[in-house]
């Protein structure tokens, strides 16, 4: 019998990633404060978005699910978010018209500040200090009085959340994600980038298609299909007291729904089936992401699906598979089996990020050609086992930043050190993220 939930049921479970905060009153308080903020997201929204990904387990849509490693405090500028914004659209556009796939849009956005991390602390010149966190927890800068956890982060991350949450919707619903202006997105250092001719053809058909409803007398101004979008956000749901303060019952259907973030997902360093961070999220009733390392077994996987999802209820749960360039191949094929063979209904997405970082000069990077071949392998093992490739799930940004490597500019090893911003793992650019874009289009009219 499976025990009873609560949100805070989670405290009795073993936990890892958890920061050392000094003063555990302060937090408390804090976490009290949070817990009378309003709801950064409504519940009716997280439902909308699992009628969405149950769309795409039947294979009927497609996920694109990107955004920062980790959001930042120091970065939190309304050109930033606009042009993050911009890349997904560009990149939905790419993948609706050339794969005449339907696309789910989900940020890692507006809430992904916690970062777990492989080790403790961090030692450079001899000299060890805590790890960084993220800016929810603790500051970046290699300085002892920096790491030291500070609770009032939490609720700087909250109404920084809640302010990139506000422009989101404006851009969603207030005109700037209308298709008339396919065109005016491919502004700025893209336009003359070696993608800029494959979009603007798509932009232009486009263009045609619209002028042509109208000819026929249809207006697109009146199909709000045509002038908004739905634009979802997630995060890892790690800082479980933060998430604790921000679940609440839904006055609607009386279940509880965490309301910091439409889509939270586990991360592979704590999906520990009888540990915390599992307690928390399958009491929840948001969609969820289960992040798939290659060190998950199986049976594993199966145990943590009747956990996360006892109903198998379709939009409920997306896998996230990272397991890198040269694993995929080898690990996919056993989950896609037990998840037959248990008759689960789940979302397969792909992470092509985590598992193909390595350190190039002194930074760590991910090369382009690897993330590409983890892709491909993907959705071959997906075609050769009969199931659907729901999604790709990436960390990109919508600036000119060269932290990957590769990719049609051929970023170099040296070229790394020209604009590494990332405060955590390294981005896809726009252009990069672009050129993944037609590359999964492809993909998906096999
Ligand atoms: C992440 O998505 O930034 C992350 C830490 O991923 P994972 O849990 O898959 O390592
Ligand atoms: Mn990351």
């Amino acid at each position: 019998m499976t025990e009873r939930w609560s949100p805070d049921s989670w405290r009795s479970k073993p936990i890892v990633q958890v920061p050392g905060y000094p003063d555990e009153a302060a937090l408390k308080a804090v976490e009290e404060q949070l817990g009378t903020f309003p709801p950064l997201v409504f519940a009716g929204e997280a439902r909308k978005l699992k009628r969405a990904l149950a769309k795409v387990s039947a294979g009927e849509a497609f996920l694109l699910q990107g955004g920062d490693c980790a959001e930042s405090f120091a970065e939190h500028r309304a050109d930033n978010i606009r042009d993050f914004f911009r890349v997904v659209l560009q990149m939905a556009v790419v993948l609706t018209f050339a794969a005449s796939s339907p696309v789910v849009k989900v940020g890692r956005v507006a809430g992904q500040f916690a970062k777990p991390r492989s080790s403790d602390v961090e030692t450079i010149n001899g000299v060890t200090l805590p790890s960084y966190r993220g800016d929810i927890i603790n500051d970046s800068a290699f300085t002892a009085e920096s790491r030291i956890p500070d609770p009032q982060r939490l609720l700087r991350a909250y109404r920084q959340s809640a302010a990139t949450l506000n422009l989101i919707r404006a851009f969603a619903t207030g005109g700037y994600a209308n298709l008339e202006n396919a065109h005016q997105w491919m502004l700025g250092f893209i336009k003359d980038s070696p993608q800029s001719g494959r979009y603007q053809e798509i932009a232009e058909r486009i263009s045609e298609s619209l002028d042509f409803m109208r000819a026929c007398g249809i207006d697109p101004e009146v199909h709000p299909e045509l002038r908004t979008t739905d634009f979802y956000t997630s995060h890892e749901a790690l800082l479980l007291g933060f998430e604790q303060a921000m679940t609440r019952v839904d006055s609607t259907s009386g279940d509880w729904y965490a309301t910091s973030g439409h889509m939270l997902w586990i991360g592979d360093r704590t999906r520990q089936k009888d540990h915390a961070h599992i307690e928390f999220a399958r009491g929840v009733k948001n969609p969820l992401g289960l992040k798939c390392g290659p060190s998950l077994k199986p049976d594993n996987l199966i145990e943590l699906i009747d956990l996360l999802n006892p109903e198998n209820e379709a939009g409920r749960l997306t896998l996230i598979v990272r397991a890198g360039s040269d694993k995929v191949a080898e690990v996919l094929p056993g989950f896609i089996r037990a998840v037959q063979k248990e008759g689960k209904n789940v979302v397969w997405s792909c992470d092509p990020m985590h598992g193909n970082t390595i350190t190039a000069n002194g930074y760590k990077t991910r090369p382009f050609d690897r993330i590409l071949k983890e892709v491909t392998d993907f959705f071959a093992v997906h075609r050769a086992e009969g199931t659907y490739a729901g999604g790709i799930h990436i960390e990109m940004t919508g600036q000119n930043v060269t932290e990957c490597t590769g990719g049609a500019r051929a970023i170099s090893d040296t070229d790394l050190s020209d604009r590494y911003h990332t405060f955590c793992d390294p981005r896809l650019n726009a252009e990069q993220a672009i050129e993944l874009a037609f590359l999964l289009a492809e993909q998906l009219k096999k």
